[in-house]
C-alpha cells in the first residue's frame, strides 16, 4: 500500500499514539465511502504500524444546520452500502444515527479515550472545521485530519485564486504528481488485523448498533425528530448509486458532454455532484474510470496549453469539458474555502462588485419576492418556478438553470445581501449537494466572484453577468424541460 502523501495530512494533535489504547480509530465524517480514500487508508498505515484493529465510526447528527430527512435518507443509504462493503473485512465498521442531540458527540469522545491514534476528514466548509477543532478538547493522543478532497491536496497552494484562469494555470503546472500518488482503490484488503468486537462490548450496551440494511427506513426515518418539510427526493444515494451514475455517465452522456451539459431538457451531465458532496464517491475513481475509458495518459498532456480551458488534457473535447468542471471549477472552490475564513460572507466578494452591486442597491425592482414566495416556485416566470420546483422535489437543479435562477433572485429581492442569504438558505436547504465548498462557488458567482465585470451596465445588476429566462428559452427548447418540471405537473 502507498504512504498516504504527507501534504494530504494535518496534525491537530501530535501527541504519541496511545500505546495502552485497544484500536486505531477512523472517525468518518465527510469521505462516506471506504473506495479511494486517503482518510481510510491513513487510519490503516497506523493500525498496521502500530499492529492494532480498526474501528470506522460514522455518525450522522440530528441538529446540524439544514438538517432534514432528505439528507438522512441520502446518507444513510450510503451507510447501508458501506455496512455491506465491511461485512467481511478486518475493521468495525459503527454507523450511529443520532436520534437525540449531543449523544453522537458524546459516543465519539468514549470511543476516542480508547483510541491509540485517531483520524478523520479534513473538510473546509459548513460546521466540519469547527467540529474537528473542538473535537482536540477530547482526543489526548496521536490526531490527524487527512485530505481526500479531490486530486489535488486542498492545502498546497501559498495563495488564494481570484479567477478560474488563475487557478487552471496553477492546477497545470502542480497535478501531475497527484495524478501517480492515487488512493488504493479497497484500502481494507491491506488491513492487517481482524477488530475483536468484545472490546466494544461496554460500548455496544449502551449504544446500539442499527444493521441499516434490516430496518426499514422509512419508519427510522418517520421516527427520527428532523425537518420533515423537505422531502425525500428519490435521487438514491451510497456508493453503489453513485457507481451506476458514473457508469451511465461514462457510457452515455459523457460522449455529448461538450456540446449538451448546459442543455436543460438533455441528460448530458454526470449528476455525481450529491454524491460528491456526501463523499460516497472520490473523484479519483471517476477520473480513473474517464481516463480508461478514453485511454488517456499522462504522455497526451501538452504543456504548451498551459492555463487554457482546452488543449493541455490532450484529450477529446468531452474530456477538457468534463475535466474542467471536474477538477478546475470543483476543487477552485475548494481551495478558495481553505484560503479565505470569509467565503460565505458578502464581504468576500471581489471589490469590483460590491461596489457596482451598491451602487445600484436602491434600483427600482419590478418583482419582489419574499422567501416563503421563492420556496413555493410562487413567481411570475414559468422557467424559474419549474427550476425552483425541480430543486424543491428532487433536490437539485440542472447546472445552467441554476445558473438563471440564481441570478433572478438577485433580481427579485430588495437588495443584494437579502438575495444572498435567499440563495444560500435555498441552495442548503434544499440541495442534494449544498453546503458544500461549491455551494459558495455558485452562490456567489451569482454575484461576480470569479467573474469579470460586464458592460453595458444595467439597472439592479450593475457590472454583474446578467441573464434572462428569454435568452434562455430561446437558446434551448426548454418544451421537455417544462413540462417535466412546471408546477403542478408530476415529477
Ligand atoms: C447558484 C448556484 C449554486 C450552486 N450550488 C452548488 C452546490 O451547492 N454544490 C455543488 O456541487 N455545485 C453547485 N453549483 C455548481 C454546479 O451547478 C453543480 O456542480 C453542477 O450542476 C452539478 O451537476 P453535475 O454533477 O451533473 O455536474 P457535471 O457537469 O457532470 O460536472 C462534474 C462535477 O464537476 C463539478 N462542477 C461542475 N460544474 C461546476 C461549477 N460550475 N462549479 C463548481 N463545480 C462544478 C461538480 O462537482 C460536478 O459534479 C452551483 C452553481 C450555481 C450557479
Amino acid at each position: 500500500m502507498l504512504e498516504v502523501p504527507i501534504n494530504r495530512i494535518t496534525t491537530l494533535n501530535d501527541d504519541q499514539p496511545n500505546m495502552d489504547a485497544p484500536y486505531v480509530l477512523y472517525w468518518m465524517i465527510a469521505f462516506r465511502r471506504v473506495n479511494y480514500n486517503f482518510s481510510l487508508q491513513r487510519a490503516i498505515e497506523w493500525a498496521n504500524k502500530l499492529s492494532k484493529p480498526l474501528l470506522i465510526f460514522e455518525p450522522m447528527t440530528i441538529d446540524y444546520p439544514m438538517a432534514s430527512i432528505r439528507f438522512h435518507k441520502f446518507a444513510i443509504e450510503g451507510i447501508q452500502d458501506i455496512q455491506k462493503q465491511t461485512e467481511k473485512s478486518k475493521a468495525f465498521y459503527f454507523p450511529y444515527v443520532e436520534e437525540k442531540k449531543g449523544v453522537a458527540d458524546k459516543l465519539l469522545i468514549e470511543l476516542a479515550k480508547n483510541a491509540a491514534v485517531v483520524i478523520t476528514d479534513d473538510y473546509p466548509t459548513y460546521f466540519v472545521p469547527q467540529m474537528t477543532a473542538e473535537a482536540k478538547g477530547s482526543i489526548q493522543t496521536t490526531y490527524e485530519l487527512v485530505d481526500s478532497n479531490g486530486l489535488l491536496p486542498i492545502r498546497i497552494a501559498e495563495k488564494e485564486y481570484v479567477r478560474a484562469h488563475d487557478f487552471r494555470r496553477f492546477m497545470h503546472k502542480n497535478i501531475e504528481d497527484f495524478l501517480v500518488e492515487v488512493p488504493e482503490q479497497d484500502p481494507l484488503e491491506y488491513l492487517n488485523l481482524k477488530f475483536d468486537e468484545k472490546l466494544l462490548e461496554p460500548i455496544l450496551k449502551k449504544y446500539e448498533l442499527v444493521d441499516f440494511n434490516k430496518v426499514n427506513t422509512q419508519d427510522f426515518l418517520n421516527n427520527l425528530n428532523v425537518d420533515k418539510s423537505v422531502e425525500i427526493s428519490d435521487v438514491v444515494g451510497g456508493y453503489n448509486a453513485a457507481k451506476l451514475r458514473l457508469d451511465l455517465f461514462a457510457k452515455k452522456g459523457f460522449n455529448d458532454y461538450s456540446k449538451l451539459r448546459s442543455h436543460p431538457s438533455e441528460d448530458a451531465s454526470s449528476q455525481l455532484s450529491p454524491y460528491f458532496h456526501f463523499g460516497h464517491i472520490s473523484t479519483y475513481e471517476v477520473f480513473e474510470k474517464i481516463i480508461s475509458n478514453e485511454s488517456w495518459s499522462v504522455e497526451n498532456i501538452d504543456p504548451n496549453f498551459v492555463g487554457r480551458r482546452e488543449g493541455w488534457w490532450g484529450g477529446s473535447a468531452n474530456l477538457e469539458s468534463f475535466f474542467d468542471e471536474l477538477i478546475t471549477w470543483r476543487e477552485l472552490g475548494y481551495h478558495t474555502c481553505v484560503k479565505r475564513a470569509n467565503y460565505d460572507q458578502y464581504q468576500s466578494l471581489p471589490e469590483w462588485a460590491i461596489k457596482t452591486l451598491d451602487d445600484h442597491a436602491n434600483d427600482e425592482r419590478e418583482y419582489i419576492y419574499d422567501l416563503s414566495e421563492f420556496t413555493n416556485a410562487n413567481t411570475h416566470d414559468e422557467i424559474w418556478n419549474a427550476a425552483q420546483n425541480q430543486l424543491k422535489t428532487e433536490g437539485r437543479i440542472h447546472n445552467y438553470l441554476r445558473m438563471l435562477w440564481g441570478k433572478k433572485i438577485l433580481e427579485w429581492t430588495p437588495n443584494p445581501q437579502i438575495a444572498l442569504s435567499y440563495l444560500i438558505d435555498l441552495n442548503d436547504r434544499f440541495a442534494l449537494d449544498g453546503r458544500d465548498p461549491n455551494s459558495y462557488s455558485g452562490v456567489f458567482w451569482i454575484l461576480g466572484r470569479y467573474d469579470r465585470a460586464w458592460g453595458p451596465e444595467r439597472p439592479i445588476y450593475g457590472k454583474i453577468r446578467y441573464m434572462t429566462s428569454k435568452s434562455t428559452a430561446t437558446k434551448f427548447n426548454l418544451k421537455p424541460y417544462l413540462e417535466k418540471y412546471s408546477v403542478g405537473s408530476t415529477v
